[in-house]
């Protein structure tokens, strides 16, 4: 297992959601050996590199540089096996009295974080993913579209304040391109268990499409206007392309419940440590071999959520 390091420890604009991204960008730098010799003379550099490029190519390494500079010349790596010294040896312009250990980046780096801890080993190749940056400087969302997100997560919490309901973790659903709400739900578990609020606004998506699989008398809606509409042929599944929003982190139940859907974006106030599997418990959200993914942002107007959650002094789900 890799170090790791947990949210980004950057300065971070105010307000921003934090993204909830696969361990392996959030993972410090792990470490693997290779063997390096300095360059007796900078003329044979070329014909060294050359000579190791055909006998000793870094073929699990592709991210590392060949060569990097030092105080007294110029360094380069030889091999990654202990075996292979003794071929290589021979080739000019390598100080085998000088030849040593020296530690490398194992992997590529695939963040801007990653590629300055692996350049402290070893000069290395670095393509940056700009969304992946943004989503971890907290500049990913512009200035518009963060208000709206506070806005539907503000309407959650008005959702929660309002169900005459004594455990009411609240949930909406999203279509983002027509910028309309489609459903919005909170728990029903003293109808059923398994009735979260994640699941109850999923259903009630569904049933806008003619589906949905509850018949209880759900103290929630879906949205008049946009179940007016006609059911479009074109959507493949029930909530491809909308966004969701959570006072709390759901469950392993929920978060499944979340992929099956095809959600886009999930967004949620406050993380849930014990049963919250889109950050906490499990990353659910970027689970390999699931069929489906989807971002998830966390910490959206934590304080508010959290009040609101504190408010009902009960585990909601
Ligand atoms: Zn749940």
């Amino acid at each position: 297992m890799s170090p790791e390091r947990g949210d980004s420890d950057r300065k971070r604009p105010r307000l921003a959601p934090v993204a909830v991204l696969a361990d392996c960008f959030e993972a410090g730098v792990e470490q693997a050996t290779v063997f390096v010799s300095p360059i007796t003379d900078r003329k044979l550099i070329s014909g060294v590199i050359q000579r190791l490029t055909n006998e000793s190519p870094l073929q699990k390494f592709p991210h590392l540089k060949r060569v990097r500079r030092t105080e007294s010349g110029m360094e380069i790596i030889l091999c990654t096996d202990k075996d292979d010294l003794a071929k290589l040896t021979s080739i000019e312009g390598i100080d085998v009295d000088r030849i040593r250990e020296h530690k490398v980046a194992l992997n590529a780096p695939l963040t801007r974080t990653q590629y300055q801890e692996s350049s402290l080993l070893w000069p290395t190749h670095f393509h940056e993913n700009k969304e992946i940056e943004s989503s971890l400087d907290g500049t990913f969302f512009e200035v518009q579209e963060l208000q709206r997100i506070h806005e539907l997560m503000r309407a959650t919490i008005i959702h929660s304040n309002d169900a005459d309901k004594e455990d009411s973790n609240a949930v909406t659903i999203v279509n983002p391109a027509t910028d309309t709400v489609l459903a919005m739900a909170s728990s029903c578990r003293d109808e059923h268990p398994a009735l979260h609020a994640t699941l109850v606004a999923l259903d009630l998506v569904a049933r806008l499409q003619g589906g949905g699989a509850w018949q209880t008398g759900i103290p929630t809606r879906a949205v008049e206007e946009e179940a007016q509409v006609p059911f479009d042929e074109e959507v493949p599944y029930i909530c491809t392309g909308y966004d969701v929003y959570m006072l709390r982190e759901p469950c392993a139940m929920c978060a499944m419940a979340l992929v099956h859907s095809r959600i886009r974006r999930a967004f949620y106030g406050v993380a849930d440590p014990i049963h919250g599997s889109l950050g906490s418990r499990y990353k659910i959200h970027c689970l390999g071999g699931l069929n489906h993914s989807f971002k998830v942002w966390k910490s959206i107007m934590p304080r508010e959520c959290r009040r609101a959650l504190n408010r009902i002094n009960l585990v909601s789900y």
